[in-house]
């Protein structure tokens, strides 16, 4: 067959062409099949038509083992599938052909199944057969399912998405190039997962075997192995396995979603990001725009499921913030939904992170390095500056708080015993020996403490709650931070609380009253609760049980010892479990610091003055902890834990 030949032929008389394929001659159905594509304006004259008139399911042999002899039949109806793989990019638009191909379906794909059968499982058959066979199926499959109304019926077929699983475990295997220049059964499994999720996954995850870790190495192992080298060899093959991995995680409470986490699929998908940020900075070739979205669209969709804190930092520590911001230049250049997908990341999901001190640290020492050049140029004349400054801020004051947190250790420490609630500096108190948190002035108040005042209960509590940690992978520096943070910010923002609580419980003293911040909302949101209805305002979703236990016997303990507490509940983001941290400081702290000058709330915002305790303490403002920070780091570089 000579090519343009072919060409000239059916731009000169489509119509007699077409009628000859549609009759059945071989010689036509292969120039058309072959070359129509140069010609799309065939697709009106009914070419599709042709190919489906050859893949009637009444004509398909029953035997498989048929399918490496060669018939006429036989051969138009591979041919025809030949030239459906042409089919694809004319059908996304407006889907007029989803009828056409829905109705066509069943004898496709029992034709399709013929072959898989005969042609690609069939140990007779050629290594050559077997690979332009899958190439050919794949390839046809993933064109027509670019049809949204296809796609529905296709995937409804009993078979069709177990074909497409068992064709994509065998896409690369053996020595043979595809002919066609995509992965055609990654992208055909890919588009056929664009809808459905638990049920496709299901079937997905039997056809492969059963074993979501075979699954997830075999997409992992394609990916690492397409993003290798000196740069992303193939952008366009990178970015269906990476959007392929995104489908294949997508049902909620799905073991595949899970296993891919644990397989530290986000740590990959940053360093693909990364990759792609360095060669489109050199002026790599526009597909990798298509690896961008991937990379960015798995992390935003995934980066927030399961535990998010565990992700969310894994994700940092392999440089999501240097991948964001280098390829920032690069995001106008992409649809407007793929953008806002990206942006999503640094302005609403990293942002509620910035409670875990950890988090805090670990994106301080990477804005550092942005703020310089090139990398400091890349964002400002980006269309995420605005986002990256919103977020930078707050990360340069959460920083400021670990500062402060640092400079106030061990100052203000108030002793346990309700009774006596003496405030000094911490190494003036002995330790519980047991929890090694709870402190008290004399061994007379530890004995109260014990005896009366719970702390046998809480004790044991605090005890369990630090195995947990250890378990989430929160760790201790964390949790105490909380409490420092939660106490400033509360503190930060008592005239409004003050008024607050004047305007919606005017006959309600102040310490029974529950302060309570919201960090999973960006500003975060402040409001009061009554402590005796607290119990009924809780959110659904709770801590664990030992946590829960905890903080009913700090609402006792408060309740109890009316004036003698007042407690600050925080909700802050933990992926898809939210998290309820109770912090309790002494009663005094709604009276403390009443100097007139906080009464201004833009001021009280820049001042922040705190302590561990509910106790007054020297307060370090922010031009102090700034003060700190230089001469701190000027010493040390990088800070240190608590
Ligand atoms: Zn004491
Ligand atoms: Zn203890």
């Amino acid at each position: 067959m000579d090519p343009s030949r072919a060409v000239r032929k059916l731009r000169e008389n489509p119509r007699k062409m077409i009628d000859a394929a549609h009759r059945g001659s071989l010689l036509e159905l292969t120039e058309i099949a072959n070359m129509w594509q140069e010609a799309p304006q065939v697709l009106s004259m009914g070419v599709l038509d042709v190919f489906f008139r050859h893949l009637d399911a009444n004509t398909t042999p029953t035997n498989p083992e048929r399918a490496i002899d060669r018939n006429s039949t036989i051969d138009r109806a591979f041919m025809s599938m030949v030239g459906l793989t042409k089919a694809g990019n004319f059908l996304t638009e407006h889907d007029d052909f989803g009828d056409a191909i829905t109705k066509a379906w069943p004898g496709v794909f029992k034709w399709s199944a013929f072959f898989f059968a005969g042609r690609v499982q069939n140990k007779n058959a050629k290594p050559e057969m077997q690979k332009s066979t899958l190439d050919v199926i794949s390839g046809t499959w993933y064109s027509l399912s670019r049809s949204e109304k296809a796609r529905k019926a296709m995937n409804a077929t009993k078979g069709s998405i177990e074909i497409a699983t068992q064709m994509w475990v065998l896409e690369d295997r053996g020595k043979i190039p595809s002919v066609i220049d995509i992965p055609s059964a990654s992208a055909a499994l890919d588009t056929l997962l664009r809808d459905d999720t638990q049920a496709a996954l299901d079937r997905v995850l039997a056809a492969a075997g059963g074993e979501p870790d075979n699954i997830v190495q075999l997409s992992l192992s394609r990916l690492r192995t397409s993003v290798n080298g000196p740069g992303i060899r193939d952008p366009a093959k990178t970015a269906i396995y990476l959007d392929l991995i995104g489908h294949l995680s997508r049902g909620q409470r799905h073991p595949l979603r899970h296993a891919f986490l644990h397989a530290n699929t986000i740590t990959l998908c940053t360093k693909v990001a990364l990759s792609a940020s360095q060669l489109l900075n050199q002026g790599g070739p526009p597909g990798l725009l298509d690896v961008m979205v991937a990379s960015f669209g798995y992390l935003a969709n995934y980066l927030e499921s399961t535990e998010g804190f565990t992700w969310v930092t894994q994700a940092i520590q392999a440089g999501l913030l240097t991948a964001f911001v280098d390829c920032s230049p690069h995001f106008s250049k992409v649809d407007d939904e793929d953008r806002d997908t990206i942006l999503t990341i640094v302005r609403d999901i990293l942002p509620k992170y910035l409670v875990y001190r950890s988090v805090i640290l670990a994106v301080d020492g990477t804005i550092r390095k942005l703020s310089e050049a090139p990398h400091n140029k890349r964002i400002m004349q980006s269309v995420a500056w605005g986002i990256w400054s919103k977020f930078h801020e707050l990360a340069l004051e959460r920083y400021m708080v670990t500062i402060q947190a640092k400079a106030l250790k061990g100052k203000g420490a108030t002793c346990d015993n309700v009774k006596c609630h003496k405030v000094d500096s911490k190494n003036n108190f002995r330790k519980c020996a047991s929890c090694s948190t709870t402190l008290y002035c004399s061994k007379e108040c530890q004995v109260i403490a014990w005896k009366e005042g719970r702390h046998k209960a809480m004790c044991k509590m605090k005890q369990r709650e630090r195995l947990e940690g250890k378990l989430q992978s929160i760790s201790r520096s964390d949790s105490i931070f909380f409490h420092h943070l939660f106490t400033r910010d509360a503190r930060n923002h008592l005239p409004r609380l003050r008024r607050l609580a004047l305007k919606d419980y005017p006959g309600t003293t102040k310490t029974a009253l529950v302060i309570c911040i919201d960090y999973t909302v960006i500003p975060p949101k402040y409001s009061l609760i009554p402590l005796a209805k607290y119990e009924e305002s809780l959110p659904d979703t709770r801590g664990s049980p030992n946590t829960e236990a905890r903080n009913e016997a700090l609402l006792e303990r408060a309740r109890e010892n009316p004036g003698k507490f007042t407690i600050i509940q925080s909700k802050i983001a933990n992926g898809e479990a939210l998290q309820i941290v109770m912090t309790v400081v002494t009663g005094s702290f709604w009276e403390d610091r009443d100097n007139p000058w906080i009464e201004d709330e833009n001021e009280a915002a820049e001042h922040g003055d705190d302590s561990l305790s509910g106790k007054t303490v020297d307060g370090v403002d922010m031009m102090m902890a700034r003060m700190a920070l230089n001469s701190f780091l000027r010493s040390q570089g990088e800070p240190e834990t608590f």
